[in-house]
């Protein structure tokens, strides 16, 4: 009789902040997808697997951003285990490590691992992979939250019983949009609507895991949100955003009606500067009517 059990998913959540990682848990072997951002964080989340007692069959690394692979290599610490992602986040990880490592160095100090563990397989959109027992379907995203994003799809009896999806979708929380491939990422929700019904578990980087469809419509309008209020301080619309500071204090008004609360705020602030200039730059650009 063919083993029809179904894979086990464990959240793992973040000490520093919130992220999470997840364990998937096969008859024979475990599972890693993403790994988030510090040494302790690394190390618990290895803990967590080898208490299950089962062996580390391979890493997923969802996405290109430093809170989601930092934790590799505490995690590993010396195996040798394959760590897959499409090539295009496997490129952008490895672009910017260093302008990262500028940046969380002194934010996060010695939790930031000194020297950081990358991909080391590629994979491609569509491929459908054997990990420890399970079956994967990768959907390469492309830019979005991350410079490079990507989706995988755990599939058993033929149909789709999961979805690990980086940060397509935050759960009700504050969101990073300094990257400014918003376009991309709203395309990307678009897509994985499309592949995913509604009632798909999406396992998400940030909060509690839930149901596609609702995740997808809420990060759409956090998304829109941010962008409009950030286009009518780039177009001069809102009196009294001169600088960086006061524009990111109306925008954080803005975003605080739809989302009250301070999770993962600061990501969402720290995207108004940049997101100012591009779309300052996107109406300049734009024919006028
Ligand atoms: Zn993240």
């Amino acid at each position: 009789m063919p083993d029809t059990s179904l894979p086990r998913v464990h959240r793992v959540e973040g000490s520093l902040f919130p992220v999470n990682a997840y364990i998937v848990e096969t008859r024979d072997a475990v599972v890693i997808v993403d790994a988030m951002l510090g040494v302790t964080d690394g190390r618990a989340l290895r803990a967590r697997a080898d208490a299950l007692g089962k062996p580390i069959a391979a890493v997923v690394v969802t996405h290109a951003h430093p809170d989601h692979y930092g934790g590799v290599t505490p995690l590993l610490d010396g195996l040798d285990v394959p760590i897959l992602a499409v090539a295009g986040v496997d490129a952008a990880v490895r672009r910017d490590d260093a302008s990262k490592e500028e940046i969380l160095r002194p934010m996060f100090g010695a939790e930031w691992p000194q020297r950081r563990t990358f991909p080391n397989r590629t994979v491609a959109d569509g491929d459908v992979i054997q990990l420890g027992g399970a079956t994967f379907r990768v959907v390469d995203l492309g830019p979005g939250e991350s410079p490079h994003d990507s989706l995988w799809l755990l599939e058993a009896d033929g149909r789709t019983v999961a979805a690990f999806a980086g940060d397509l979708a935050y759960g009700h929380m504050h969101g990073y949009l300094a990257d400014g491939f918003y376009e991309g990422w709203l395309r990307n929700i678009a897509r994985a609507r499309g592949l995913l019904g509604a009632d798909a578990t999406l396992y998400i980087g940030h909060g509690e895991p839930g149901p596609a469809g609702p995740l997808l419509d809420w990060q759409e309008r956090y998304i829109d949100t941010f962008i409009d209020a950030v286009t009518s301080i780039a177009s001069g619309a809102t009196p009294g955003t001169a600088n960086d500071a006061a524009a990111t204090e109306r925008v954080t008004q803005a975003m605080q009606q739809y989302l009250p609360g301070d999770d993962l705020l600061f990501l969402m602030q720290l995207s108004v500067p940049p997101m100012r200039q591009l779309l300052a730059r996107e109406t300049r650009e734009r024919p006028q009517p």
